[in-house]
């Protein structure tokens, strides 16, 4: 397998080692989570008119001649299934997957599952729970994050699909990456006769949440900086690797105890093939939102994550949204229409930064490669290095075997 990885590594170069054939893809917003009350409910987005339309477009794919069943856009699911079909894992060591749940308790009356101690709940997501857990046989802690597969698959999320099919992507791309910045999957239990599953997560212990509180939210430019350099480092790995993250937002960005930023929560995310990142249908957050994603049926994923880093970074400056309306359609019309506005009193190299990530047409937004070598970012700690991935590695450690072969 490790082999295999190498060859189709190489033969693509490492930043398209996962790039395929041409494709357009879909997506769709989850049910609403409110864990934050400025927030606004995905559960808007989630209207009919989503799902007739997404309807209509599968509906087209599928009529006609050969050609147009030939170019129906393959879900990520279908993407992410032949990547690792074809060992396209850029982790060193795999995920570990067990098939068996055993829950007892421990001496002192804790519920357990498996090796792991359940110590209290960390929070709640759309579709299933996180809690804090000790493992009896290393000590550590973990988050895991539960799942009730017979709820999952009552949850109609698309007209075909259930809530399983996100769980499962959520699973399979995080199986597939490994970066200091993104939130690493330990193990996944999933006992076939058991109608629980459980996604076993190393554990972040701070979160820094925009609660939009006013300026005193704002975290000052040093860490804006440090986080900034952080979420970029981790979203350009995602990007390199053919995954839109489409939900970055503070909520989902983890901080450690020595401050380092992991990008979590990959329960809305997309896989997409050959460096094509057409996306349909709105992503994530309301308040988030880039602008293309409000008047278009199709965008560019990358694009409008990167907007989302700009309106995260504009939160961690001034701690406010920058585009929040009474209404959900107000947000958007704001998204849409409204200027930034920026303190006159901002550093105008800061300024310069925001206004390039909140450009409103995506083609004149700043890309991460921009914001990688952007002054701002630099500051005193040089441009953001690009990460040496495991697949990079090994291809360049296949270049340098195939080179030494030939020099001998
Ligand atoms: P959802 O898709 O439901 O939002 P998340 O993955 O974002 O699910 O998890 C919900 C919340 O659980 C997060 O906002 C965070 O507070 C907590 N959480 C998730 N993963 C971890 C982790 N690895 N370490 C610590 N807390 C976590
Ligand atoms: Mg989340």
């Amino acid at each position: 397998m490790f082999e295999k990885t190498i060859s189709f590594a190489k033969a693509m170069g490492c930043c398209n080692c996962f790039g395929f054939i041409r494709r357009r893809s879909r997506r769709r917003a989850k049910p609403a989570v409110n864990n934050n009350d400025h927030d606004l409910s995905q559960e808007l987005l989630l209207d009919d008119d989503t799902d007739d339309d997404e309807e209509r477009f599968y509906a087209n794919a599928l009529s006609g001649d050969g050609s147009e069943v030939q170019n129906r856009p393959k879900r990520s699911e279908d993407i992410l299934n032949t990547r690792v079909e074809n060992g396209l894992i850029c982790r060193q060591f795999p995920v570990k997957e067990t098939d068996v749940v055993f829950r007892s308790e421990d001496e002192d009356g804790n519920k357990m599952i498996n090796e792991y101690i359940r110590e209290y709940k960390i929070g709640s997501g759309s579709y299933g729970k996180v809690a804090l857990y000790r493992s009896s046989l290393d000590g550590k802690h973990y988050a895991i994050k539960s799942f009730n597969k017979s709820h999952l698959r009552k949850l109609r999320v698309a007209p075909s699909e259930t809530a399983m099919t996100d769980v499962l992507r959520e699973v399979f791309i995080m199986k597939m990456l490994q970066h200091p910045n993104i939130v690493n999957l330990i193990e996944v239990i999933d006992d076939p006769e058991s109608d629980n599953f459980y996604m076993v997560l190393e554990y972040v212990e701070g979160k820094w949440v925009c609660e939009g509180s006013g300026p005193t939210c704002g975290l000052g430019e040093e860490t804006a900086r440090r986080y900034l350099r952080d979420i970029v480092s981790g979203l350009r790995y995602l990007h390199a690797h053919n995954i839109v993250h489409g939900d970055i937002k503070p909520d989902n960005l983890l901080i450690t105890r020595h401050g380092t930023v992991k990008i979590g929560d990959f329960s809305v995310s997309q896989a997409f093939e050959d460096n094509n990142d057409v996306l349909r249908r709105s992503p994530g957050t309301p308040v988030f939102t880039a602008p293309e994603c409000i008047l278009d049926i199709t965008y560019h994923g990358k694009a409008a994550d990167t907007w989302a880093v700009g309106v995260t970074l504009y939160c961690m400056i001034v701690g406010e949204y920058p585009f929040l309306g009474d209404t959900l359609q107000d947000t958007y019309d704001k998204i849409v229409n409204n200027p930034i506005e920026l303190p006159n009193d901002m550093n105008p190299q800061l300024k310069k930064l925001i206004e390039g990530l909140l450009f409103k047409d995506p083609t004149l937004r700043m890309t991460l490669s921009d914001v990688a070598v952007d002054s701002w970012v630099i500051g005193d700690d040089g441009p953001i290095p690009e990460y040496l991935c495991w697949c990079k590695r090994k291809n360049m450690e296949g270049e340098y075997n195939v080179e030494s072969k030939i020099l001998a």
